[in-house]
């Protein structure tokens, strides 16, 4: 892996931490705020049933004082009673009496049901009051707990803040821009590659590009979500395998006039494609660099066909791949490059060769001298 990828993953990891951490920082005045609203809901009923018993207790009196006037008013009328000279004056003042006495029956009644009232209005303001001493003391412990936990993620933001700087000044500029312009978009700004996917967007990668991924020797960046690509083999499958089928890889024929072989291990050359194709007697050789498609040297052209002329090349190590295109195209179309659309055809196939292996699939045990030439 690339020093700059790696240094990368450890700056998406505090920059991960760093976000998160803000998060958290915003999320707890927010807590709070909800908590005091609740707390301005029972304050405000506390409030009312206050007012409530208030007013009760109010007209209670205004209740009282009405009796005790018409109580007055009735001794004065008796006093009165003493001096009237007619019948008529004195049924009126009888009438008047009764009249008050009446009305302090109906101003009783009233305090009664004032007071059958307090007895419930009492009870709701008790226990409108122990909630509010609850929540006020639930309120005091949030906002500790808050106070300390937004100290504590203080002090962790400034570490991870620290190690954030020192890390992007490990790190290439323009590779450290594009890092931050697709994580800014996507909130990660690199994407593991696994079963030839990226793991950001969940598209498939071409062939040459999850090779180049593999190599890990150059940056690659996914075509359709920019993250920049990193690899690692131990988290890797083959997506075939892991569906737990796949399509079987169609062999060469052992007799077609052109054979594709790779090679893990030419010489200073490393990974190769071979291809041989007979023609009138003679065969030639054309040789090309695995990742990029480079051609290797020139064309070598040999009497007889190709098993026999290039013993040396058809090891145990190579193995036959599928392929064939006509020597004319190659010579007039292809230059000293591979096509992108062949090499992935040839990486493709490969990467088949490299499944059936590992899936210990050995229906082809007896065949798998096809893929070499050595026999
Ligand atoms: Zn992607």
């Amino acid at each position: 892996m690339l020093p700059d990828i790696e240094k990368l993953l450890e700056l998406q990891v505090a920059d991960q931490e760093i976000r998160k951490l803000q998060e958290e920082i915003a999320e707890l005045p927010r807590r709070i705020a909800v908590i005091e609203q609740k707390l301005a809901g029972t304050k405000a009923h506390l409030e009312k049933a206050r007012a409530a018993a208030k007013a009760d207790e109010a007209n209670r009196k205004k209740f009282e004082t009405s009796i005790q006037d018409l109580q007055g008013k009735i001794s004065k009328y008796r006093d009165q009673s003493l001096d009237v000279k007619t019948n008529d004056q004195y049924k009126a003042l009888l009438h008047e009496i009764q009249f008050a006495e009446q009305e302090i029956r109906i101003n009783e009644d009233r305090i009664l049901e004032v007071m059958v009232n307090v007895d419930a209005r009492e009870k709701d303001v008790k226990a409108v009051e122990a909630r509010l001493r609850a929540e006020t003391a639930e309120i005091e412990k949030e906002k500790e707990d808050a106070r300390r936990v937004t100290a504590e993620d203080q002090k962790k933001l400034a570490e991870w803040n620290a190690k954030r700087d020192s890390l992007r000044r490990e790190i290439s500029e323009d590779i450290l821009r594009h890092y931050e312009r697709v994580m800014k978009f996507r909130r990660t700004g690199l994407a593991e590659v696994r079963a030839q996917k990226c793991m950001g967007c969940q598209v498939m990668l071409r062939p040459q590009i999850y090779n180049e991924v593999r190599i890990g020797e150059k940056l690659v960046v996914c075509d359709s979500c920019q993250r920049i690509f990193y690899y690692k083999p131990e988290n890797d499958v083959i997506p075939e395998e892991a569906a737990g089928h796949y399509k079987k890889r169609t062999r060469p024929k052992s007799d077609s006039p052109q054979a594709w072989f790779y090679r893990p291990d030419y010489g200073d050359e490393g990974e190769v494609f071979l291809v041989f194709t007979n023609k009138d007697g003679s065969s030639t050789r054309r040789m090309y660099e695995m990742h990029t498609g480079r051609q290797i040297g020139g064309i070598l052209q040999r009497e007889g066909n190709y098993r026999q002329a290039f013993p040396e090349d058809l090891t145990d190590t190579a193995l036959r791949l599928n392929g064939h295109w006509d020597e004319s195209e190659i010579d007039e179309e292809w230059g000293t490059e591979i096509p992108s659309n062949v090499l992935d055809a040839l990486l493709k196939d490969l990467l088949a060769i490299h499944r059936e292996h590992r899936s210990g699939h050995k229906g082809h045990a007896a065949s798998s001298s096809e893929h070499t030439a050595a026999s």
